[in-house]
């Protein structure tokens, strides 16, 4: 008999088409992410399990805590066989360290041709449980432990333990999408909620020096390292914004500085995501947040790129990207007051329903297609891990 991990991903059953893109998607997330520890993973029948020094189980099980695609993990015993009268010694064995008073025994058989059915099993174990432990009984409505037995071709199972695993679908499986990563609360939670969704993100920084300081880069990056732990890296794209900025500043009407600067951001973000083969753009957009966020406001920006933009906190109340963001660890950093490149060009009074036709025109008073090549041929990339970052230059 073993003792090691057991994972079951419970949604990504239901796609039946390409399961095994998916399993395999989970199963390369898992490794990456306990890259440096000595687990041996290996998958069977809807079940991964994880097999290492016993020492490590904490850490492993809080790395797993964070993969995307795990329904449920279990601590569970591997034993050598099938036959229930050895399953039987072996949870006559296990119960006598297991503290409870109420249990019930549930049977699962992936084995078909296992000669008695799961119910008959449970109700002869729990008979076992009963027999040599002083003082329990069956309570199938509210056991305080569930005592768990699988019977599979070559092994059986038997566990007490179960963590609820957060759901989803493994980063990556759906492709790839690009954040625009601000220092606020909200883009971090979008890009969370994406990943949650399967999408691999790349982050997008625009930043504005002197206006916006290096430590509000390194805010940033330590988003990005937090939204790491349930992606294992995150290629975080800084694109300097400053020129840019200026001459709308200095060309166009102010109550549509933020219209147009914000257009000017999904025309950099598109083309930096075609070139990373992102499919979709993803943004912190809430409706009604702020004048941009209006429905006209968001479609004039909007109309400035093709590909498609998703806004996953786009219906929440602020409230709860609150508490989504305190639950991911992002909000104590966002929350620190180092200025954002939206933040120092407010307008008193930004246009609440912008003109497009007017974008348009005051757009045509400056040549921002070339400000547009310069702000993408100086952008620089920064690898962000969960350990590790390394930065580089001109990498688009
Ligand atoms: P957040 O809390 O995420 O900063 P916000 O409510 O402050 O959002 P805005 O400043 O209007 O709203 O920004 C809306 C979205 O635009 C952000 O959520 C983010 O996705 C993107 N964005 C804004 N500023 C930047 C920036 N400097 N770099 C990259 N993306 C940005
Ligand atoms: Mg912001």
């Amino acid at each position: 008999m073993k003792k090691l991990i057991i994972i079951k991903y419970g949604e990504l059953t239901t796609k039946k088409d390409n399961i095994n893109f998916f399993i395999s998607t989970l199963k390369e997330n898992i490794k990456n992410m306990l890259n440096g520890m000595s687990a041996n993973i290996t998958y069977d029948k809807g079940r991964m399990f994880i097999d290492a020094e016993e020492s490590e189980y904490e850490n492993i099980l809080n790395k797993l805590k964070k993969v995307f695609g795990i329904h449920e993990i279990t601590l569970g015993y591997e034993l050598e066989n099938n036959d229930l009268e050895f399953i039987k010694e072996t949870l006559k064995a296990l119960i006598v360290d297991e503290e409870f008073t109420s249990f019930k025994v549930e049977t699962k058989r992936s084995d078909k041709t296992y000669p008695i059915n799961s119910m008959e099993i449970s109700r002869i174990l729990g008979g076992v449980v009963l027999k040599n432990k002083e003082g329990v009984h069956v309570d199938v409505h509210n056991p305080e432990v569930i005592i768990d037995v699988e019977i599979r071709n070559k092994h059986s199972y038997i566990y007490f333990e179960r963590i609820p695993g957060i759901g989803g679908y493994p980063v990556g499986s759906l492709g790839k999408g690009l954040l625009m990563l601000s220092g606020g609360i909200d883009s971090p939670v979008a890009g969370y909620l994406a990943m949650k969704r399967g999408v691999r993100i790349e982050g997008l920084y625009f930043e504005s020096p002197p206006h916006t300081s290096e430590a509000a880069k390194n805010k940033v990056i330590t988003l990005a390292k937090t939204l790491s732990d349930y992606s294992c890296y995150i290629k975080l794209h800084v694109i300097n914004f400053t020129k840019i900025q200026e001459t709308i500043l200095k060309e166009c009407p102010h109550e549509y500085l933020i219209t147009i600067m914000r257009r000017m951001m999904y025309r950099i973000a598109e083309r930096v995501a075609d070139c990373q083969n992102c499919k979709v753009l993803i943004n912190g957009e809430s409706i009604g947040q702020v004048a941009s966020q209006t429905l006209t406001s968001m479609s004039a920006i909007n109309e400035v790129v093709r590909m498609p933009v998703i806004r996953p906190v786009a219906c929440l109340d602020k409230i709860d990207i609150i508490d989504i963001a305190k639950k991911i660890e992002t909000y104590e950093t966002s929350i620190l007051p180092f200025e954002d490149c939206c933040t120092i060009f407010v307008p008193d009074h930004p246009v609440i329903n912008p003109d497009r036709k007017l974008c348009e025109e005051y757009e045509s008073l400056f040549d921002y297609e070339s400000l547009i090549d310069e702000a993408i041929k100086n952008a620089t990339v920064i690898k962000v891990e969960n350990k590790i970052s390394e930065e580089h230059n001109n990498v688009l």
